[in-house]
C-alpha cells in the first residue's frame, strides 16, 4: 500500500489516496474510449473513503451504468464508477503525480480492443525535443513541459 496524490492539469481537482499499486488495469471499453480521447485507458480500483479531496471533481453520466469524475474547467478525467456503487472509484492513472509507480496486472473489456495499439515497442522511437517548433515554442512560454 502506497500515498500517492494526483490531480488535473490546471490543479483545481487534487486528491491523496492510500493505494496499491500493482492491482492498475487497461480498460480497452469503447465508453472508456470516448470519455477519454485515448484508445484504452489505465485505471486503478480504490475505496472511496480513502480519497482525501483537495479539491473535488464534477460528475457526468458517460453511460446507463457508469458515471466519471472530471475537472470541470480543463477537463481531465479524473475516474470512473458504477452508478449502483458508492464503494469504489477507479482513478485514471495518468492523473496520479507518479504514474510510474504503476504495474498494470489485468487487460479488461478485451472485446473491445484495437489490436495495432497494445504492443508499440517495435515502433520507431522519437524524444519530443528533437521536434524543432515544439522545442521552440516551450523557449517562448519560456517553460517545459510538465515533469
Ligand atoms: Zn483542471
Ligand atoms: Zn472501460
Amino acid at each position: 500500500m502506497e500515498e500517492l496524490s494526483g490531480g488535473c492539469q490546471c490543479g483545481r481537482v487534487r486528491y491523496s489516496v492510500e493505494v496499491e499499486p500493482d492491482t492498475a488495469y487497461a480498460c480497452h471499453c469503447t465508453v472508456c474510449r470516448k470519455a477519454t480521447g485515448g484508445v484504452w485507458i489505465a485505471l486503478v480500483s480504490v475505496p472511496l473513503n480513502r480519497i482525501h479531496w483537495q479539491g473535488k471533481p464534477d460528475w457526468y453520466q458517460s453511460s446507463a451504468i457508469g458515471h466519471r469524475a472530471f475537472c470541470p474547467k480543463c477537463g481531465t478525467p479524473i475516474g470512473f464508477a458504477f452508478v449502483d456503487d458508492l464503494i469504489d472509484l477507479d482513478l485514471t492513472v495518468g492523473s496520479f503525480d507518479r504514474p510510474d509507480r504503476f504495474r498494470p496486472a489485468q487487460n479488461r473489456c478485451v472485446e473491445s480492443m484495437l489490436p495495432g495499439w497494445t504492443n508499440l515497442d517495435n515502433l520507431p522511437a522519437e524524444h519530443a525535443d528533437k521536434d524543432e517548433r515544439t522545442r521552440r515554442n516551450w523557449r517562448e512560454a519560456q517553460s517545459g513541459p510538465p515533469r
